[in-house]
């Protein structure tokens, strides 16, 4: 078991530091041109991988290109064109109503504030920080996703579960001018080392900080069972 820094302010900092030096590109994954396709990813990509609704947009992309396309396309065709995708029925009919608002209500834009955006059908605060972060430069919360989740709760900065909850925590003790990068850094050591099932601690650049550390520690703090 790893210990971990006296507070958990300077906890999130030493692992912001670590891992920047790990992950120095670290950045979103998926790809988009423009805000509207931005936010048709980030829909998307709710528990399906951003690899798979990468390779689903290409195409998308290239045949609805504006939000009056999504909102007029018949549902079973829309749904049809995202098949390969988790849920693709629902998200498909998230992505028509969202369109529908968009077009009705923001003259064609994707709106730029929290409730603007959270009131879009398949729109979460999760969504809409993303869409805020990365579509208009506004930095308002942490994006919590369960990447982020994981590892916090392992590393020992949050005991909470709920993603808001965990966000608040984190909002506490995450330095100013880190919360976008923070979560791009979880992801990426989420994925390369600091897998669900199978971390690999030995390999782990926070070991030595990191109270479930799988060397001594009985329990993985993410799930509070025993390793
Ligand atoms: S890989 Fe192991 S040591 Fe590293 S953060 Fe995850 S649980 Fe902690």
């Amino acid at each position: 078991m790893g210990t971990p820094r006296d507070t958990r302010t300077d906890q999130a900092a030493e692992v912001v530091d670590r891992l920047e030096a790990e992950y120095p590109d670290s950045t979103i994954s998926l790809r988009y041109e423009n805000r509207l396709e931005l936010l048709i990813a980030v829909i998307l990509s709710a528990q399906c991988t951003d690899e798979r609704v990468n390779s689903e947009t290409e195409h998308l992309f290239s045949k609805y290109d504006t939000p009056e396309a999504y909102a007029n396309a018949p549902q079973e065709e829309l749904a049809e064109d995202l098949n390969s995708i988790t849920y693709y029925n629902n998200k498909a009919k998230y992505i028509r109503n969202a369109c529908q608002t968009i077009v009705e209500e923001h003259d064609g834009a994707v709106p730029d504030t929290m409730d603007e955006l959270t009131e879009l059908s398949g729109v979460g605060r999760k969504t809409a920080n993303v869409v805020l972060q990365h579509g208009h430069d506004v930095v308002e919360g942490i994006v919590v996703d369960t990447h982020v989740k994981r590892l916090s709760r392992r590393l020992g900065l949050t005991e909470e579960n709920r993603p808001d909850a965990i966000e608040a925590d984190l909002m506490e003790l995450v330095p100013d001018g880190y919360w976008q990068q923070f979560t791009h850094l979880c992801i990426d050591h989420g994925r390369a080392v600091c897998s669900a099932r199978n971390p690999e601690c030995s390999a782990c650049v926070l070991a030595d900080i990191c109270p479930s550390e799988k060397g001594d520690s009985e329990v993985d703090l993410a799930s509070g069972d025993p390793w």
